[in-house]
């Protein structure tokens, strides 16, 4: 690409990916012909760049935009970026042709979400200089682009695609070219897994975005997300993913992604999804609770690397402190963790304490009632997930069906007094947390064992493309492998399905930790 002069950037296709593409292109200073089929969307394109221009006092970069309909008028471009339509066999009729009329060094980019790049890629005669240029929606406020790289994809092209995203103010990844790249694959279980939890009835849409939002930070929980998306574009994706692996079960879609697209509740777009929007304000943000219990109870926190700064939490919100390796505590509420000797823990505290004094144990790598099975005082146990409890807002809570309702306020004001919101939810596996979170760093795991990137550029996409609060390769090396480990064959034993098999990769970081 030469440096002296401006770089001429050719888009095909002006719809909601081509117009914000040229607009991030125009503010970096470079011209732009957008070229559409459609005069309508062209005549939209424009309208909606000079908006945006105009308000920003850039109105003067109007001067380095042409648009038409023709792709002869792409051959004077440096780099074509194709954003039309998903369909392979479109995609592949413009590279033909644009290899013919844009002769090299002149490259050409697909900004395709699922399609194989390599497929698109064959289309041209000189293939080298083809691969994927993956924006995020919306183009000018997402700063990731994914440069996927096809099987002919040479070195020279990704660098010069590469340099070119960052004269655009964007972090480039590069990435493997298979299906969904990194972002859009990592991400299949956040929205997989909060589907089968709704499905299976363990907890609501409200509640698991709930969880995921005040208990681990993210900006926008599944059901939220999908309704911003659009449930048919996110639909399509997973079902894209499905097909291209031949039914790999970690991304097939759920009958009620489906049942919904067939009912037209696609999400904010058409005012019902997950959530109503019928001129309705966003809800609120959800109250956390500030109720202050006397600090005279006991709370026994362990396993510290599942649950980080929780013990921390609760030492400062007035709450005695001790660890669950000593002897029996005397009173009070008490939250035992379940490394090696969490059932002994939990026996101890049974036989040892009153049987009005509620007992909340980990509840992620065991249903509640596993845990609770051979105890005398099943009723006062609780399960519970503290997964990022030491800085969230929200904790998971499950409860046995013949719980004592008093041991179970004594748990919620416990939480109340630790500026926790409970979210009770039932006894399925894994919970909220524990379950996307493994499933996540699962896939990720898939991902860097496969070869799709490196392990920083993956938790850089999903920081950036997704907007996760941290890596899930991070989240793994701290939560601990061998504990995702117990959480995923847990999943897979009481699911008993393919899905929740262990990546190879993690399996082996696991023993990697037992060891000595
Ligand atoms: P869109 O429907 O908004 O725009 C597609 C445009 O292509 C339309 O304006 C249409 O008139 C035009 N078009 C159709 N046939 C054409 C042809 N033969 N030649 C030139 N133009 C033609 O679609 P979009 O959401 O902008 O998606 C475009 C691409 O970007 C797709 O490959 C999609 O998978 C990908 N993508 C979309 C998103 C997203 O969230 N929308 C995010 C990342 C990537």
């Amino acid at each position: 690409m030469p440096e002296q002069r401006e770089t001429r950037l050719g888009i095909v296709g002006a719809g909601t990916m081509g117009a914000g593409i040229g607009l991030v292109a125009l503010r970096a200073g470079l011209s732009v012909v957008l070229q559409d089929a459609s005069d309508q969307a062209l005549q939209r394109a424009t309208v909606y760049l000079r908006k945006y221009l105009e308000k920003a006092g850039q109105q003067a970069a109007l001067g380095r935009l042409t648009t038409t309909a023709s792709l002869g008028d792409l051959a004077a471009c440096d780099v074509v970026i194709e954003a039309a339509p998903e369909e392979l066999g479109l995609k592949q009729s413009i590279f033909a042709e644009l290899d013919r009329l844009c002769p090299p060094p002149a490259l050409l980019a697909t900004n395709t979400s699922t399609l194989s790049v390599t497929a698109i890629a064959s289309a041209a005669a000189a293939a080298g200089r083809v691969a994927g240029l993956h924006f995020f929606n919306p183009p000018p406020l997402m700063p990731l682009v994914e440069v996927a790289r096809g099987a002919r994809t040479t070195d020279a092209t990704i660098e010069s695609l590469v340099t070119l995203v960052a004269r655009l103010g964007k972090t480039a990844v590069v990435t493997a070219d298979t299906p969904g790249f990194i972002v859009n694959r990592v991400a299949r279980p956040f929205y997989g897994e909060a589907l089968r939890i709704l499905g299976e009835g363990t907890a609501f849409a409200e509640q698991i975005d709930r969880i995921v939002e005040l208990g681990a930070g993210f900006r926008m929980g599944p059901f939220r997300l999908m309704d911003l998306i659009g449930l048919d574009v996110n639909f399509a994706a997973t079902r894209s993913m499905w097909e291209q692996t031949f039914g790999e079960p970690r991304y097939r879609p759920h009958p009620l992604q489906a049942r919904m697209v067939e009912q037209g509740a696609l999400g904010r777009k058409t005012g019902r999804g997950f959530y109503s929007y019928d001129g309705a304000q966003e809800r609120p943000d959800p109250e956390v609770p500030t109720a202050r219990r006397d600090a005279s109870g006991l709370v026994i926190v362990s396993e510290g690397s599942w649950a980080p700064g929780l013990a921390e939490r609760v030492a400062a919100s007035g709450y005695a402190l001790r660890e669950a390796h000593g002897e029996t505590p005397l009173a009070g509420i008490v939250a035992a963790g379940r490394e090696e000797g969490g059932r002994v823990i939990l026996e101890r505290l049974d036989r040892g304490l009153a049987s009005d004094v509620p007992i909340l144990c980990q509840a992620s790598d065991q249903t509640l009632a596993d845990a609770a099975a051979n105890l005398a005082g099943r009723r006062r146990i609780f399960g519970f997930d503290g997964l990022f409890a030491g800085a969230g807002r929200a904790i998971t809570l499950v409860a046995g069906g013949e719980s004592d309702p008093l041991a179970r306020d004594g748990a919620d004001l416990l939480m109340a007094g630790l500026g926790l919101r409970s979210e009770w939810i039932a006894d399925g596996a894994g919970l909220v947390l524990p379950r996307v979170m493994s499933m996540l760093a699962n896939e990720a795991a898939f991902a860097l064992g496969e070869g799709t990137a490196d392990e920083a550029t993956i938790d850089l996409a999903m920081k950036l493309g997704a907007n996760y609060p941290i890596g899930p390769l991070e989240w793994l090396r701290q939560a601990g492998p061998a504990k995702v480990l117990r959480v995923l064959e847990h999943l897979r034993a009481v699911f008993a399905e393919e899905r929740y098999r262990v990546a190879p990769l993690l399996r082996r970081w696991a023993q990697e930790e037992k060891r000595p």
